[in-house]
This record gives C-alpha cells, structure tokens and sequence, in this order.
C-alpha cells in the first residue's frame, strides 16, 4: 500500500451505496486520484463530509494499492475555503466547466502540478468575485496551453505565410491568415485585431484585457471548442450551460458590469 498525503480539488462526486461516496479528486502532485470515502454520506457533522461537498481546497489523507488505483480516504480537512463561491451561481457554473475540462483532460496517475494551480487559482478569483466570464475565458485558455495543445501563430496555418492571423481554425488550433480563412468562416471564427493579440498574450501567460463582453465570449468559445476538440471531439456541456447562463433572459444573469473585468 503507497500511504498518500497532498492537496486537493474535488472534481466529481459520485455517490456509492447507502453512504459511501466516490470521488476524483486533481491533487498537486499526484494528478487525479479516484478515491473511495468510506460511510461519508452518514455523517450528519463530519467534517470530512462538509470538506468534500464545497469548493474548498483539501489537505487529504489516504493510502492506495498503486497510483492511478483508487484510494481509500482516510483524511480530508478544509485547508482554504471558499464559501463566496458555493452561494454565486455563475461563478459556480465557471467552476463546473473547468471540472469538466480538467475531468476530460487529467489522467489518473499523471503528475500535473501547473493544471492543479491553474484549477486553484482560478477558484481563488472566483471566491473573491472577479467576473466569471473573463475569468473563465482566460482559465481555458491557459488550460489549453498547459496541455500542450495551445493556438499556433507563428504562420498561418492554411498556407504557411507568416502573416498576423486574421482567423482561428478550431479543428487545427491554428491561425489563419484572412485569405485563407475567408470561406471558413463556420469552422474558423474571425478574430479582430485586438482579440488576435490578446490570445498571443495569453499563451505567453501575460494578463489580458478585452474591451467588450462579445470579445470574452467569443475567446470563451474558441477555447471551449478547441478544449472540446482534442479531449474527444464533444463539446463541454457545462460552457454551453455557462453560456446560457450569460443571456439577459436567463434569470440569474447578474449585471452585465460583473462579467467584465475593468
Ligand atoms: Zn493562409
């Protein structure tokens, strides 16, 4: 048995029997580790179950045969909490698509340390109430360049001519100059100027500002899709729900000043 000791986000609850509680937990050092919380769901006050119920960052405890196996908790306790979030529905909604995407993308047993602090850090922005949409946007955008499967720039991706990109090619994570994307325009959304140079800006992790809400939904798009793309081809169920959360009929849309960063 490897004893197990790190820091963690719980990405997926699943309930098992009467009691018992499966979850995926991303940890800072060991990847994502499935791990089995043995009669959690039958304690009215455990503190092991209000930890794995919340957004919290968790000290956990464990052992399991193997890494990669699954685990038997042990431990959990609450080492930063996030009570700001659980109570904010679309900060809650911007947490659940980086679950998803970290869900479809992180492998058990696969050290990925700088996903673990993408995932905390953008939960501390979003406890703290920075707006959910550029905040998101700029998260799965970063998210996609960790994995390694960032937007490619250097040369348009149709022809080769080092031009500045004018489109974004979703199936190919490529920019494309305007005579190339012309005509692609469904699988290659056109990008303005600022925006282009924005997304450069942010795959050198530099801090971005956009100026309109149309822009930071549309970097939350392409990085949506391309996320998307190479984790299977679906499309992430919980950005589309995020999105719909944006519309001005949806009822819990706050004001439109809270989604954009100023
Ligand atoms: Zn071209």
């Amino acid at each position: 048995m490897v004893p197990l000791e790190d820091d963690a986000v719980v990405l997926r609850r699943i309930p098992y029997r009467e009691s018992s509680l499966v979850v995926h937990l991303l940890t800072r050092h060991h990847g994502v580790i499935p791990a089995m919380a043995k009669g959690v769901r039958a304690q009215n006050k455990g503190t092991a179950r209000a930890a794995l119920a919340g957004w919290h960052t968790l000290r956990i405890q464990g052992r399991a045969r193997d890494w990669g196996d699954m685990a038997l908790l042990t431990g959990a306790e609450t080492v930063k909490s996030r009570p700001q979030l659980l109570a904010a529905p679309l900060a809650s909604a911007a947490g659940e698509v980086m679950r998803e995407a970290l869900q479809r993308h992180a492998a058990p047993g696969d050290p990925q340390p700088l996903l673990f602090l993408l995932l905390d850090e953008t939960l501390d922005r979003l406890e703290r109430g920075d707006p959910p949409l550029p905040t998101l946007a700029r998260a799965l955008t970063l998210l996609l360049h960790r994995l390694g499967y960032g937007w490619q720039w250097e040369r348009c991706g149709g022809c080769g001519a080092p031009e500045p990109s004018a489109f974004l090619s979703l199936k190919h994570g490529q920019g494309l100059c305007r005579r190339c994307g012309e005509g692609r325009a469904r699988r290659s959304p056109a990008l303005s100027p600022t925006l282009a140079l924005a997304m450069r800006r942010l795959a050198r992790e530099e801090e971005i500002t956009l100026s309109s809400v149309q822009e930071w939904m549309l970097l939350l798009r392409l990085a949506a899709a391309s996320i998307g793309w190479r984790g299977g081809g679906q499309p992430l169920a919980s950005a589309e729900c995020f999105r719909r959360m944006l519309e001005p009929s949806h009822p819990s849309t706050p004001m439109t000043s809270r989604n954009l960063v100023r």
